[in-house]
């Protein structure tokens, strides 16, 4: 027996490291991507499906692995099999490598588990030496032969020697100004001999080594180079950036050399089987007659279209494939149905024609515009190709933001200054504005603006409106801007920690670049960009696809999906966009209208309880009228309103000149009010006297809101519009503060129903859980809560001590190094945060069963945190209302995947 306890002879044959593929056999699978990588694991399929692929060989990303860990060498056994493979294709081909009649040539690319676009190399023409050149002159000629051999010396020049790229080009220039002549077509079969000459002297003044003229000895000189592109600075830098772990590596395939510049019956192309850009099911792509690939990507000649159907404006005048080579397009379209009735997905392929005969180079699943991805899906479930569970688990709910808002147009240009926190998706241009009222003022007068602010605050929201976008130097993901600049569906950047503003001066700083009120800027919401200029955007429609794959999604899905909003329009159009209800109604946004802020304050400031409520009888009308119009926006649904939360000194005046016209409306000694505004101030704000402590000491605040909710819903319920109100308390921390809170609220409740004897509104009353405490005790909370919400922003900012208006400074470092995986304002920290939401729910069921469970913070719109929820048995998620539909869609995938856990346990 061996050491491993097996016998010698049932010991597992070494796994393979090099595998075949050619003539209709292949050694791999597309399943074998990690070893095989894309490129190769497709082209072993496409060999398998009976696919004409031009044979040849991969060789494994653990080779290449074992090469960079061993310090530069292939080993021999590797070398040994690679040769192997290198017979078949010899015989699959009819030639030999390195014959000098009728050469073998391959070329050598690399071929990672994800794709890499541009990020490796790839050697042409290998094979080519002194001799075979004759050769390959006889099978085509001499220009021919001799093009094919210079591309090959400076691509492996460039790739294995490393010798700079440019010096190859200019000697063509050189040779062209010799000729007189400006294109490369122009010159003839001798001066590519001489240029390849001229390249040789420069191999050796490089080198100081001859060219290599053993094809053999090319062959693992690219098999090494193309291993150490792996570890080039352009790789690591993609990887970084993609989240593509080091350890992976790159597969290697050489494959025989099939070419479409042999002549006026070959050509090179590549197609869509689907329109990459709307997703309709038509065949696309373009191709270059007499031409290798390369030739297509330099755009020095027009492309012309695959078929009739897909021809532009542009192409117009030329033939299309479907017209010039037949018999080859017709080939083409069969085996591009072949291949996407295989994969059950939209290919993007590459191909040759080599003498009027077809073959396939490529198939990999197409890149695509959202829109394209969500018609396509839909069509495919109804083709059959896929199920419909399937089209909604393909979309990725956070593509949906390019349906839902402008974006920038992918072509244009892009001048970047600056880099913030992506805070709400969207993109918008405008001129900069440093002040709210200017907001306001220059887009009456038509103008588009972007309101630039060190941070924001209640007092900005007017300008908020008025602006195309909202930039601030400070904040992080859940700062003020960023929660209401999502509310508004508007573009924001937040955080961008580069940026010093000189509001009095009316110019902004990045670095040396200085920026005035009025210059344009554009931001790009989804990724945190700001540029200098205008850039075009473009606006997304929304079709009967999208609808449609809602529907599905919504039949799947369990839990359901709320929206926080604050006015009647921001419900309409959460509504509109298929919210369920309003999870969070925050009313002290409503204290902040222009025509309200005077009462507000002068409740504040009031002197006794008997002013204070002098003062507040002039809001309730206000109140009860926001609240009428949001119960009917929201008919037949439920509504949360929460009851006022923010420390009161946010409502009241700044600076000296503010204090003094507050002072002056309200008939007041301006000495006397800032000595209050100054007492009111706190330390620690977010900690202070704010939340259902407010309730606590001025009770006829609390009072008077739920008066508000009680007269409107009575008011609304008359008028036969069905509701569901639903009352909550804020910064709940303990149990006796709940159950003092709930008389209060159920007191208010019954004077009102006593004044209206028929009416049979009854709200029921909850609380939200968003201090670690109130997770903690979850099961005390419950005997006095009909719901909860949980309230992840301040849970997060609290029990990660981490302040929702300052992370900004520092948090991004943390993600970047990758400290944290996630911003945990962006995504719920499951571990951490996770874990007392999981105590929050249990603690809260186990008191009062099949209690009704929430979250209102902004992770209700993130798909990672929604998937989290459905997992621990939430009833909704609610968040701005342009994130209901990503959060719908994300909701059945977390159902999917619930479905799926169960079944595999089940089967278990
Ligand atoms: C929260 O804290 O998660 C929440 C929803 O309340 P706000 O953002 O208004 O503090
Ligand atoms: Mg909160």
């Amino acid at each position: 027996m061996s050491a491993s306890g097996r016998s010698p002879a049932r010991r597992a044959r070494p796994r393979r490291r090099v595998y075949f593929f050619g003539a209709g056999r292949a050694d791999g699978r597309a399943e074998m991507k990690e070893l095989l990588g894309g490129k190769g694991a497709n082209l072993a399929e496409m060999t398998r499906l009976g696919v004409p692929v031009p044979p040849g060989f991969t060789v494994s990303t653990e080779v290449c692995s074992a090469y960079l860990r061993q310090g530069g060498r292939i080993p021999a056994d590797v070398e040994r099999e690679a040769l192997a493979a290198l017979a078949k294709v010899e015989r699959v081909m009819g030639r030999r490598f390195g014959d000098a009649e009728d050469p073998l040539l391959v070329s050598v690319r690399s071929g990672a588990r994800a794709s890499m676009p541009g990020m490796m190399d790839t050697i042409l023409n290998l094979g080519l030496n002194d001799a075979t050149v004759k050769g390959l002159a006889a099978r085509a000629d001499e220009r021919f032969a001799w093009d094919s051999y210079r591309r090959f010396v400076a691509m492996y020049g460039d790739v294995v020697l490393e010798i700079p790229h440019e010096r190859f080009e200019s000697r063509i220039e050189a040779r062209k100004a010799a000729r007189g002549v400006r294109l490369d077509v122009e010159l003839d079969g001798a001066d590519w001999e001489r240029i390849v000459h001229e390249f040789f002297e420069i191999v050796e003044e490089h080198t100081g080594r001859v060219f290599p003229q053993d094809p053999e000895e090319q062959l693992w000189g690219a098999v090494a180079a193309v291993f150490r592109s792996w570890d080039n600075d352009r790789a690591r830098r993609y990887r970084k950036i993609h989240g593509i772990p080091d350890s992976w590596g790159t597969a290697v395939n050489v494959q025989a050399m099939v070419f479409g510049n042999m002549g006026d019956d070959c050509a090179t192309g590549v197609a869509f089987t689907r329109d990459p850009s709307t997703g309709d099911r038509q065949f696309y792509g373009e191709y270059l007659k007499n031409a290798q690939g390369e030739d297509v990507v330099a755009g020095i000649r027009t492309p012309q279209a695959i078929n009739r159907a897909s021809r532009r404006e542009t192409q117009a005048s030329l033939p299309s494939l479907e017209e010039e080579m037949p018999r080859a397009y017709r080939e083409l379209v069969r085996i591009y149905e072949k291949l996407e009735r295989h994969y059950r997905e939209m290919q993007d392929i590459e191909f040759t024609i080599e003498n009027g005969k077809l073959w396939m180079l490529q198939t990999r699943t197409g890149k695509r515009t959202t829109r394209a991805a969500v018609k396509i899906a839909v069509d495919m479930a109804k083709e059959r190709l896929i199920s419909r569970e399937d089209a909604v688990a393909r979309i990725d709910p956070h593509a949906l933001d390019q349906l839902l808002h402008p974006t920038l147009d992918p072509n244009a240009k892009r001048d970047v200054i600056a880099k913030g926190l992506p805070a709400s998706p969207g993109a918008a241009s405008g001129r900069i504005v440093f002040s709210a009222d200017e907001a306001e003022a220059r887009a009456k007068g038509g103008e588009k603006v972007v309101l630039v602010r060190t941070e924001t605050s209640p007092d900005d929201i007017h300008g908020m409106h008025a602006a195309q976008g909202i930039l601030t130097a400070r904040g992080g993901m859940t700062s003020h801007a960023a929660v209401v600049a999502r509310g508004m569906g508007k573009c924001c950047i937040a955080g961008c920690g580069e940026l010093r503003i000189d509001h009095a001066a009316g110019e902004m700083q990045v670095r040396d670049l200085v920026l005035r009120a009025g210059d344009v800027i554009t931001l790009d919401g989804s990724t945190g960009e700001v540029m200098r200029g205008e850039v075009p955007t473009v606006t997304p429609e929304l079709g009967g696809a999208f609808d449609e794959l809602m529907r599905w999604a919504d039949r799947l899905r369990g839990i359901k999906v709320r929206t926080n909003a604050d006015t009647p329009e921001d419900a309409r159009v959460a509504r509109a966009f298929g919210a369920e209800g309003i999870g969070l109604c925050r009313t002290e946004h409503m204290f902040f209208e222009p025509n309200r802020i005077l009462a507000v304050r002068e409740m504040i400031l009031a002197a006794d309880g008997a002013a204070r409520e002098r003062a507040l009888a002039k809001l309730l009308p206000m109140q009860r009228g926001d609240f009428e119009a949001i119960f009917r926006a929201m008919a037949g649904l439920p509504v949360t309103i929460r009851l006022l939360d923010p420390p009161l000194h946010e409502f009241l005046p700044h600076g000296d000149e503010e204090i003094a016209e507050v002072a002056a409306a309200l008939g007041r000694d301006a000495a006397a009010l800032r000595a209050k505004v100054e007492a009111l101030k706190e330390y620690n704000p977010m900690l202070g006297h704010r939340g259902s402590r407010l309730g606590i000491t001025y009770p006829e605040i609390y009072r008077m809101q739920v008066r508000a909710i009680m007269e409107a819903a009575c008011e609304v319920a008359a008028a036969g519009v069905r509701i569901h109100p639903e009352i909550m308390l804020p910064l709940i921390t303990h149990e006796r503060e709940l159950e003092r809170l709930r008389a209060l609220v159920e007191q208010e409740i019954a004077a009102v129903q006593a004044e209206r004897p028929g009416a049979k509104v009854k709200p029921s009353i909850g609380t939200m859980i968003e201090v670690p405490r109130a997770a903690l005790t979850a099961d005390r909370l419950a005997r006095h809560a009909d719901f909860f919400s949980f309230g992840t922003n301040d849970l997060t900012q609290m029990a990660y001590a981490l302040s929702r208006d300052d992370a900004g400074k520092f948090l991004p470092d943390y993600v970047e190094t990758g400290i944290l995986s996630d911003d945990p304002f962006v995504s719920i920290d499951e571990d951490g945060i996770g874990r007392l939401m999981q105590m929050g729910v249990r603690g809260g069921r186990a008191t009062r069963p099949g209690l009704k469970v929430g979250i209102c913070g902004e992770h209700g719109g993130d798909p990672k945190s929604i998937r989290f929820c459905a997992r621990l048995g939430f009833d909704y998620v609610s968040c701005s209302p342009f994130r209901v539909p990503v959060a719908r869609l994300a909701a059945a995938q977390a159902a999917l995947e619930l479905a799926r856990e169960k079944r595999r346990k089940r089967a278990r």
